[in-house]
């Protein structure tokens, strides 16, 4: 019964792939929200149930959304989800072979690790860097926080003290709290008028903590804010981080991928002094939900901080050459997440991406200018594909362009006031809807 034949899988297959062509050529029209309820379905049947029953109420829930896949959606990180990656996930979940340990597939894991190696050369980092693929930048952000201690503090050290923004993202308090660390050992860096980290004031705070027998042991630069996509100074703070043997994490989780691209690395000056890195494909590499990357300096620290053995693991051959994905992270049995990053770039191969990244950060660079044109719109500093203003009402004017079931949009507080945020970022966005926002705006303010 569970292993259906092969005519019946067929049919399921050509059931799914009819349902998903019919959802990706409805987005270009679908309604950029709809309102859901919350009403618990009733459990599974004993008897069995037929696919496409299913399907139509998986497809009733999936459509009472925020349309996240649709080029209407302009709030948080908009990724929409490529296509290929989806195949790619396909293949990955069919075979299910086993990328915790390199020896039970190495062509598979040596696969995932040119990618891998693909983005260490990207990123400039050196000969013995390395990295592994996690669900997102949060659990990145957990591993390298718990590698800069072990690296930096050795064993537990409840006077170890992290150096942020006020527009670090919160999952570095969450990696801190996790790894033991409680909210007084952040110490948060005032920023400068442009908000970028204020260099001096870090070192400022650095030598007040070592002189009250505070450990100093991480600071962490932003490579594109959550809430505006501003880049710390990242050449001045790993400088910094080098002076005081400081553990140097770029956040770039979002703003990682205009590494891609001419115009964004010299945004990114200083990111190849990194530590460590996280950033997430399935943000700004368009990949469906689920693929954050963890890039580091030295894949032995980051295995020192992570090995770990058992006996029912003696049979396993660790002389492949190729990384053990369970030594580098939290996880032992884990997707073959390589796939669906490694798939899309050849499928499309790189260029496609460069161009698309560029192209978006063109869109917001066009948003910016023509909001700026708008009698009553505030525009506020801002960088990369992130666009922030404000109206005489900002909450007003959110709750009528969300309403209006067009777009999708999210704010953010900066310098304590309400203020509309605009992210262009998925490969289905282009001119033609960031036209119509501007136009919406400009209706809205007159
Ligand atoms: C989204 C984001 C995170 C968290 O990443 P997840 O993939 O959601 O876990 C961390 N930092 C920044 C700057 C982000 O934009």
């Amino acid at each position: 019964m569970l292993q259906p034949d092969r005519e019946t899988r067929a049919e399921w297959t050509k059931t799914v792939t009819a349902f998903v062509e019919d959802f990706i050529e409805g987005l270009e029209a679908a309604p950029a929200s709809s309102p859901g309820t919350a009403l618990l379905p009733p459990p599974p049947a004993e008897t069995p149930g037929e696919l496409a029953d299913l399907l139509a109420r998986f497809g009733d829930a999936a459509s009472q959304a925020v349309e996240t896949a649709g080029p209407r959606y302009l709030a948080y990180f908009p990724a929409g989800g490529l296509y290929s990656s989806v195949l790619a996930e396909f293949l990955a979940q069919a075979t299910n072979r086993y990328t915790g340990v390199a020896s039970t597939a190495p062509a598979l894991v040596a696969l995932e690790h040119s990618v891998i190696r693909w983005l260490c050369a990207e990123f400039g980092l050196p000969a013995g860097s390395g990295g592994i693929f996690t669900t997102g930048a949060s659990l990145a952000t957990l591993s390298a926080v718990h590698t800069a201690r072990q690296d930096r503090l050795g064993a537990h050290d409840p006077n170890g003290t992290i150096y942020v923004t006020p527009h670090t993202h919160h999952c570095v308090a969450k990696a801190a709290h996790i790894t033991g660390f409680p909210p007084e050992r952040i110490r948060v860096v005032p920023t400068d008028a442009a908000l970028r980290m204020d260099v001096a004031r870090a070192q400022a705070m650095i030598a007040e903590d070592r002189a009250n027998g505070l450990h100093p042991f991480l600071i962490i630069g932003t490579a594109g804010a959550t809430s505006t996509g501003i880049v710390d100074p990242l050449d001045d703070v790993a400088a910094l981080a080098e002076r005081e043997s400081l553990w140097f994490h770029v956040d770039g989780a979002y703003g990682g991928a205009f590494q891609l691209t001419e115009r964004g690395r010299a945004i990114l000056t200083g990111i190849d002094r990194a530590d460590s890195i996280a950033w997430d494909p399935h943000k700004s590499l368009f990949l469906p939900y689920g693929t954050g990357v963890l890039l580091v300096r030295s894949e032995a620290k980051l295995r020192a901080a992570h090995v770990a053995d058992g006996d029912y693991l003696q049979d396993l051959d660790h002389g492949t050459g190729l990384p053990d994905y369970a030594d580098l992270g939290p996880e032992l049995t884990r997707e073959f997440r390589g796939l669906r990053v490694w798939l899309p770039l050849h499928l499309h191969g790189v260029a496609a991406f460069r161009e698309a990244i560029d192209e978006k950060h063109d869109l917001a660079d066009h948003l910016r200018a023509e909001l700026k044109k708008i009698d009553g719109v505030e525009v506020l500093p801002s960088d990369l594909t992130v666009v922030v203003f404000r109206s005489a009402d900002s909450e007003q004017l959110l709750k009528r362009l969300n309403e209006s079931g067009r777009f999708f949009l999210s704010s953010t507080r900066l310098g304590g006031r309400f203020t509309l945020r605009i992210c262009v970022l998925s490969h289905r966005t282009h001119r033609e809807h960031v036209d119509e926002v501007i136009e919406l705006v400009r209706r809205w303010t007159a």
